[in-house]
Formats: structure tokens, sequence, C-alpha cells
């Protein structure tokens, strides 16, 4: 069995507004391990987004126990929470949450500065980075807002990995893109997972979760199944295995 990094145990989210208590998740036990490459797939309201974000250690569960490569993160304070989500998570959004008044440099460079990275490094950091994911150097010094929908989303995934996380969570990442982009944003993924990271993306679209190796199901606020990807059922899983671009 691989090493898990992040588990939720028994975990358990209970928002209440006024007098109205929702249970968002019921009693989860769910675990990342390393080079995972998983689907969660489900209705909308069926508790994905809040899953994501235990697993990205955003929110705090109302029962249950979080940990983090073995240790249980409820001790930890918020700042202590931050340092270590700054350092092992990069966050990937289907609106791209990038800073349009930066530029796509300062954008990829923003997880470095509370590291207290040197700027020469952060330069060839952020580099590296939008290489990596198939972006260009050119677009380092325009405006996020200069560029199309998928090349948008891929400085938002080298902002994600430039610190180099072990874990990438992706909320919705090709909810607001064409075809053709949300094959290049699974091609980067697919390529980030074979280089080591493990890759959780939360999905409406089969064709983008077929691509994965695994397939989540919640309902509910319930895991109600797990199942392996069928590339067979995707057009872009296809398209990418012709190109070599899926793991063997
Ligand atoms: P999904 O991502 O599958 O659409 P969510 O995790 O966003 O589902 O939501 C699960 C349930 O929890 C929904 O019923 C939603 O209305 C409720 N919920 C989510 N976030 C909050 C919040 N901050 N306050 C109150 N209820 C919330």
């Amino acid at each position: 069995m691989r090493d898990a990094i992040i588990e939720l145990i028994d975990v358990s989210k209970i928002y209440s507004v006024g007098e109205i208590s929702t249970t968002a998740l019921k009693d989860v036990t769910f675990r990342v391990y390393k080079r995972d490459l998983a689907a969660i797939m489900g209705p909308s309201g069926s508790g994905k987004t809040t899953l994501l974000n235990m697993l990205g250690l955003l929110d705090r569960p109302t029962r249950g126990k979080i940990l983090f490569e073995g240790r249980d993160i409820s001790r930890l304070s918020d700042k202590d929470l931050a340092n270590l989500r700054n350092r092992k998570i990069g966050f990937v959004f289907q609106t791209f949450n990038l800073i349009n008044r930066l530029t796509v440099f300062e954008n990829i460079e923003l997880p470095l500065i509370p590291r207290g990275v040197p700027r020469s490094v952060r330069a060839e950091m952020v580099k590296e980075a939008i290489l990596k994911v198939g972006g260009d150097v050119s677009w380092l010094r325009k405006k996020p807002t200069q560029l199309s929908g998928g090349q948008q989303q891929r400085v938002a995934i080298a902002r994600a990995i430039v610190g180099n996380p072990p874990v990438i969570l992706a909320d919705e990442p090709t909810g607001n893109l064409d075809r053709g982009s949300a094959k290049i944003v699974v091609e980067t993924f697919l390529n980030l997972n074979k280089e080591g990271h493990s890759i959780v993306v939360v999905t409406h679209d089969p064709e983008v979760a077929n691509c994965m190796e695994k397939i989540y199901v919640i309902r509910d606020g319930m895991i109600v199944g797990e199942h392996g990807a069928d590339p067979k059922e995707s057009l872009i899983a296809k398209m990418l295995e012709s190109s070599g671009g899926r793991r063997a």
C-alpha cells in the first residue's frame, strides 16, 4: 500500500446558518496517496467542494480527524496550517482566481513570497513552472486577461506547482473551458502526476474524470462508490492516449 499523504477519518462537516444546519459531509473516510490520480464526481450540493476544502486543510471538520503525512492537524494553529498548505498543497479553481492587476509572473510567484525565496530564485522557479505546464515565457510579462481561458488556467496551475507541492487539488478546473483547452489542462495534470504529484480533481465532466485513474462518487455527503476510470469512455483520454499523453 502506498503512503497516504492526507487522511480524513470519519469526518463530518455541519454548516449552521441561524436555526438551519446542513450536514455537508457525513462520516467520510478518504485518503489521498502519493501519486494518486483521482476524480471526485457527484451532483451539485453533494459535498464535493466541502470535501476538497477538508483535503486542502482550508476548513476544520465538525467531527472526525484529518491527518497530514500522519500528523493530526487539529493541534496546529491557523498560522501553522497556512504554512503547511503553502508548502504542500497547490489549488486550482474553476474561475482561475488569478489577480488581474498583477502580471502573470507576479501571480505565479505568489506562493513563494511567504517562504522568503529570493527574487532571482523566484524568477527561475516561475520560468520552470510556466514551461512545465506547456506555457511560454512570453506570457510572464502579460496580464492574465491578455491570455485565453485555457492559457489562464495553465498559469493558475503554474502558480499551484511553483513551490513543488506533493498534492494538487482542483475544483472543476475545466468548467469554464472549451474542449481543446480542457484537453490541455487534463494533459498538464497527467504530466504532473507522472512527475510524482498527487492529483485530485472535482469534476462534473465524465470526459475529464475518465482520464484519471480512479473515480470516487459522492452523494448526500457520503462517498457511495469508488471505481477505476474508463479511458474508452472519454474522447479526451483517447486523444491523449494516441498522442502518448496518458500514463501507461
Ligand atoms: P458541491 O460542491 O457538491 O456542490 P458543497 O460542498 O458546496 O457541494 O455543499 C454541500 C452542502 O453544504 C450543500 O447543501 C450546501 O448548500 C451546503 N454548504 C456548503 N457550504 C456552506 C456554507 N458555507 N454555509 C452553509 N451551507 C453550506
